[in-house]
């Protein structure tokens, strides 16, 4: 069967979309196209942010494709499917826009959570929820309802959605394939900010050595996919490492839910420090102590980011966060990181556990160590996050989303996040579904 995986071309205008707005690598289709083509599959996969192609573009290449299924995600690269954006305005356009005669297939965070939903708003053929990188090749020889997580609609038009979610088999991960894609073109390199020691560095790319985290923080939208911890093969990651050092690219940041868990990092980290090319990764600062953030800085780590999130132990406590080391302890460790990295940034979140006048203290001590340190923020109850059960008191329905973004703009009535857009539109005018 022929598959087409489509990246779109993203836009977040009037969203409240808070990650990077960069082209990132497509890793979940990058690893879709391994399974696929191992089930013996033909697959095309276009990259329409990284290539800054339009709808009409990619349209004339699939109709030089005829694909059986088209592919598209609800957000941009699993970097982001933790926190992504509300709304499905775009996924929604570009399904009409290409108007094809395949089976057009939805993944993604958005899915995961309200699959029906997702369907009548994006007009796809089929969801599927959870990590789809072993379900696709299933759609063309097993039966639906066997493939988990599977939803779509029968001849009736009832919506049908089988159990479970897709997960996968990290250990079947093997090296991604970069041949013929366009590698030159991402020169971006994520969080890394100009003027703070990694201006040396010419082109960036995005790596997955590890899916999932053992933890289970409140807040954190993980539940449905990249859940549990799975390790990759050490020999396919350093072999995609060197493949992309082969082309030029001198940074490689690690899309990991929680870089450092794994009984492997430490091997990987000596590797790469024989290699001429930097990291950088979102961590916990407690899976680190002074001997491993040497290693760290060995292996040319240039950023290095820890969710702190309270500054309290009631506070980190009540988000689940499970965290063994005392509040010094933590800024001691930051600052030793920052002694021995260019950028290291300890992200905090508003709870009503932290006084304001303690937090900016911890703050401007740590800043003047050099760690960067976030304004407390609340976080977006995301559907699929325990947090939004806490929150609404009940499992997310179809209004999940609207309900979650409601409430959210709610806390901001004041005014916006710097790293947000100043006017964020309500999510039913932002997809406009009937428009
Ligand atoms: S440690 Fe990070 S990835 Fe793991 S559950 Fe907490 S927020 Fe999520």
């Amino acid at each position: 069967m022929k598959y087409a995986l489509i990246n779109p071309l993203w836009s977040f205008e009037g969203s409240t979309y808070f990650g990077c707005r960069e082209p990132h690598f497509p890793l979940e289709l990058l690893s879709a196209r391994n399974f696929l083509r191992k089930a013996g599959h033909e697959v095309l996969l276009l990259d329409a942010w990284m290539l800054e192609i339009s709808i009409e573009e990619c349209k004339a290449a699939l109709d030089a494709f005829q694909e059986d299924f088209l592919v598209i995600p609800s957000a941009p690269s699993y970097l982001f499917w933790r926190c992504p954006q509300p709304e499905l305005r775009l996924v929604r356009e570009w399904i009409l826009g290409l108007d094809r005669p395949s089976q057009t297939v939805v993944i993604g965070p958005h899915g995961s959570v309200t699959p029906r939903a997702t369907m009548d708003k994006t007009g796809c053929d089929i969801v599927l929820r959870g990590e789809p990188d072993e379900t696709l090749p299933q759609l063309a020889n097993m039966p639906w309802e066997l493939i988990p997580g599977c939803c779509w609609r029968d001849p009736s038009g009832s919506f049908r959605i089988s159990p479970g979610l897709g997960t996968v088999d990290m250990s079947a991960l093997q090296t991604l394939d970069y041949s013929d894609y366009p590698v030159e073109r991402h020169l971006h390199k994520h969080h890394i900010f100009p003027g703070n020691g990694a201006d040396h560095l010419t082109r960036g790319a995005e790596v997955e050595f590890a899916r999932g985290c053992p933890y289970s923080c409140t807040f954190c939208n993980k539940t449905l996919f990249r859940n549990k911890y799975r390790e990759r093969s050490l020999s396919s990651v350093l072999s995609e490492i060197d493949q992309l050092i082969g082309r030029g690219v001198d940074y490689i940041y690690f899309i990991d839910e929680i870089f450092g868990v794994g009984k492997q990092v430490r091997t990987l980290l000596e590797e790469i420090s024989q290699r001429p090319v930097s990291i950088g990764f979102q961590s916990r600062v407690d899976l680190w102590d002074e001997q491993s953030l040497d290693l760290l800085a060995k292996a040319h780590c240039v950023s290095f980011e820890c969710g702190v999130e309270s500054l309290t132990e009631a506070g980190r406590d009540a988000m689940n966060k499970n965290c063994r080391l005392s509040t010094d302890r933590i800024g001691e460790l930051l600052i030793y990181a920052r002694q021995r990295i260019p950028w290291v940034q300890a992200n905090l979140i508003k709870t009503p556990e932290d006084d304001p006048t303690t937090v900016a203290t911890w703050q401007a001590r740590l800043k003047a160590e050099g760690v960067w340190v976030s304004e407390p923020v609340p976080m977006f109850p995301f559907p699929g996050s325990p947090e939004y059960v806490s929150t609404f008191g009940a499992q997310p329905d179809d209004q999940a989303w609207e309900r979650a973004h409601d409430y959210y703009l709610n806390l901001f009535n004041r005014s916006f996040s710097d790293i947000q857009e100043q006017q964020p539109k309500p999510l039913r005018e932002l997809e406009c579904v009937s428009c």
